[in-house]
């Protein structure tokens, strides 16, 4: 039981018999908790009609869970040198393919209809690479909308600003672009210790559940997220200033002012549904 996979004995064990450091270049923290693996894999809602798209399977330690517990897993592993690794440790499982690749840089939807095709439910589970948590949802969530669930493992920080509400230090454009589009719930806060190696910070789980009707419509969603950005390009500043550098000052005042909100409001007060007014108008 002690070296099962995901145990601290296997990860220093798999590490030392392959000659192996983490690489801190590519976000290697391996993970050594049973507890969180499994609460992991419970907030993916997996069964056999559920094709898994898992994000840095490392030495497969949640790799295996998603095998016995979902239909088919597609893998993005970076570091080719972890490939035959992964294949050794997922040796009695045929559910699983390891793609060796930058996820960044992978038609996601090709791959989608190529290797996923007869799968309906499609749910991403991931233990990030920290060093482009932001990219990868971002670009995968612009990309596709074949992906009904996102359960992921990232840096608590990230984790409190994605799910981050109106009126409290969390929120910003990063919580108001992806509530756009799904909700956004912390399932559990995971502490530094159960990683190796251990990273400097503390970590969480959060589940993002993709809205199958639009909850909220921008009328150009392009120009709604670039919008956003601009709104807080600078924290300190009010709605305005920000404003003001790329949009006409007054026009931006008149629209406050016929959704009653005041001059020197901050970005940080406004909802969702008051953002897609203002960049509505100014579109
Ligand atoms: N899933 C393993 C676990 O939980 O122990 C490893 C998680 S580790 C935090 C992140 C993994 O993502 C590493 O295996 C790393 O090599 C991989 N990775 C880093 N950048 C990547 C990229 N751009 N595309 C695909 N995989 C990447």
């Amino acid at each position: 039981m002690q070296n099962k996979i995901g145990s601290q004995a296997f990860v220093n064990k798999t590490l030392n018999e392959n000659n192996l450091h983490a690489k801190k270049k590519f976000g290697q923290n391996f993970l050594t908790d049973q507890n969180i693996l499994n609460q992991i894999v419970e907030a993916s809602d997996l069964d056999r009609d559920t094709a898994v798209i898992e994000i840095g399977p490392g030495l497969g330690s949640l790799t295996e869970r998603l095998c016995e517990n979902a239909g088919f897993v597609l893998a993005y592993e970076i570091d080719t040198q972890l490939i035959p690794i992964l294949h050794k440790n997922l040796a009695r499982f045929t559910n699983y393919e390891v793609v060796n690749e930058d996820i960044l840089k992978v038609d996601i939807n090709k791959d989608i209809s190529e290797k996923l095709g007869k799968f309906k439910k499609i749910h991403l589970v991931a233990n990030l690479p920290y060093y482009i948590t932001t990219p990868i949802i971002l670009n995968l969530l612009s990309q596709t909308k074949k992906i009904q669930k996102y359960i992921m493992m990232m840096q608590l920080e990230v984790c409190d600003r994605i799910c981050g509400k109106p009126k409290t230090k969390d929120y910003n454009a990063l919580s108001v672009v992806i509530q756009y589009r799904a909700m956004a719930k912390k399932v559990c806060k995971v502490p530094r210790s159960v990683f190796i190696p251990q990273p400097n910070v503390d970590s969480a789980v959060v589940k993002l559940q993709l809205y199958e009707v639009a909850k909220y419509k921008a009328k150009d969603e392009q120009f709604f997220f670039e919008f956003i950005r601009e709104c807080f390009t600078q924290r300190r500043k009010t709605l305005i200033n920000n404003l003001s550098n790329k949009y006409d000052k007054n026009k931006v005042l008149q629209i406050l002012k016929e959704i009653n909100l005041n001059p020197a409001i901050r970005s940080e007060e406004l909802t969702i549904e008051q953002f897609i007014y203002i960049a509505d108008r100014l579109k």
